[in-house]
């Protein structure tokens, strides 16, 4: 008889569900982590008195009525509303595409003028296509035309998508952006979810709550000394990497990565706004994140001397760097579903998370799953 009904190997919010609801029914857990912290990427650290998203923003957002009342029974969460800008040349626009965006573009004050603006682009657009022989879109930048206009496209997408992908957008599949956001009335609310908010206190107060009264290993990784941990559990729940597991024995899963500069800035307010997209191809960075608007509001934001400001640089993955973003094209797709094969056939491995089931997860669907697992489990 093995000292643990599970092992879970990784504390972020997939291992940190997983193990509130197995004790919940009785299951004896340990989780242990590679890092020398718990809650994998929601992970935040307090500088000057401001939770510090140290891998990069998060935002909760969901339409699932019960993962909201979940979270909120772990801990209440505030009432932020995603709203970035972007700044492009020194001018800023608001964000999603909106009336806000239009008139900030081309003065124009009413839907129908928008909407006018916006079909006479997009046939501008259709129209460069065909004359250069094409029935549909070839790329994501015929794409993003067709769908927005050059103005937007030239001013707002363009350069931030070269800098997130490390590619030309003529380089970049169509199917990228198929759909865009469009909307004709002033709402700069960047998420349609019925709920959204940050954790009241910072994400490390959900961790604790997930794992309160659950025994955990930080600096521990599960390959170090993996025979001894497949020994002390009758199951694994596994939410590192899935080529990892294997031994990569086909080859190497690829990510991309972002650096964040991070900078302690003496001023209480430094940018007005949680999040700054810069749009540009010359500014090297793709966003900056000013952390403290996740939490304070009104004279709180004032009441704090200082603000941490992160600038995101979105890299090519190497060895050694945190995998943060799948590349789902069809070479990597391919590649996971030869190790995914492997994982089917484990009795007793759960994968489980971004990086063992190799998919972009917002943290909603993730809590989602976990609650489905248990809504068939005994
Ligand atoms: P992780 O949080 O990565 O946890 C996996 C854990 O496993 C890590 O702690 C790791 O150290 C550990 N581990 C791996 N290998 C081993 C090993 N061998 N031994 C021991 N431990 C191991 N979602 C949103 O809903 N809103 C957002 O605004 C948002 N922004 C994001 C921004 C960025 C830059 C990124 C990368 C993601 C963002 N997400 C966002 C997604 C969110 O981070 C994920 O949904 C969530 O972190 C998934 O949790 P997880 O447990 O699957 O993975
Ligand atoms: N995007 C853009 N300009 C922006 C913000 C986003 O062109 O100011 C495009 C870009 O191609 C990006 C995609 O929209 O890859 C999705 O961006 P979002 O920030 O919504 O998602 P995330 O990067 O968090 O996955």
């Amino acid at each position: 008889m093995n000292k643990y009904d599970y092992l879970i190997v990784g504390s972020g919010l997939f291992g940190a569900t997983f193990a509130y609801f197995a004790k919940k029914r009785g299951k004896k857990c340990l989780v242990i982590d590679k890092r020398p912290h718990l809650g994998g990427n929601v992970y935040c650290e307090n500088v000057e008195g401001i939770n510090v998203h140290k891998y990069g923003a998060h935002i909760f957002h969901t339409s699932n009525k019960d993962v909201w009342n979940f979270v909120n029974s772990i801990v209440e969460f505030n009432r932020y509303t995603n709203s970035p800008v972007a700044n492009y040349q020194g001018k800023l626009y608001n964000l999603p595409f909106n009336m806000n965006t239009f008139y900030q573009m081309w003065g124009v004050t009413t839907p129908e003028e928008a909407q006018a603006k916006i079909d006479e682009q997009r046939a501008e657009a259709v129209a460069r296509m065909k004359a250069d022989g094409a029935a549909e879109p070839r790329n994501l930048e015929e794409q993003a035309q067709v769908l927005i206009g050059k103005d937007i496209y030239e001013r707002l997408i363009k350069g931030y998508t070269e800098k997130q992908w490390g590619r030309k957008c003529a380089d970049l599949p169509a199917f990228i952006i198929k759909r865009l956001p469009v909307r004709l009335v002033f709402d700069n609310n960047y998420f349609n979810d019925k709920y959204q908010g940050i954790p009241i206190g910072g994400y490390n107060k959900l961790i604790d709550g997930l794992l309160s009264g659950i025994e955990a290993k930080t600096n521990t990784d599960f390959f170090d000394n993996r025979r001894y941990w497949e020994s002390i559990a009758d199951k694994i729940v596994f939410t590192g990497k899935i080529d990892e597991f294997y031994c990569y024995r086909f080859g190497k899963l690829n990510y991309r990565t972002v650096r964040f500069e991070q900078e302690i800035i003496d001023k209480p307010n430094y940018q007005g706004n949680a999040v700054i997209n810069y749009t540009e191809r010359e500014i090297p960075y793709t966003r900056v994140i000013e952390h403290k608007h996740f939490e304070m509001f009104g004279q709180a934001v004032y009441d704090c001397p200082k603000t941490v400001i992160s600038k995101e640089y979105s890299t090519e993955w190497q060895d050694g760097m945190e995998p943060y973003y799948p590349v789902n094209d069809g070479v990597n797709t391919a590649l996971y579903a030869k190790y995914k094969e492997l994982a089917d056939k484990e009795g007793n491995v759960i994968f489980g998370g971004r990086l063992a089931e190799y998919r972009y997860y917002d943290m909603a669907p993730v809590i989602e799953k976990v609650m489905g697992l248990f809504s068939n489990r005994k």
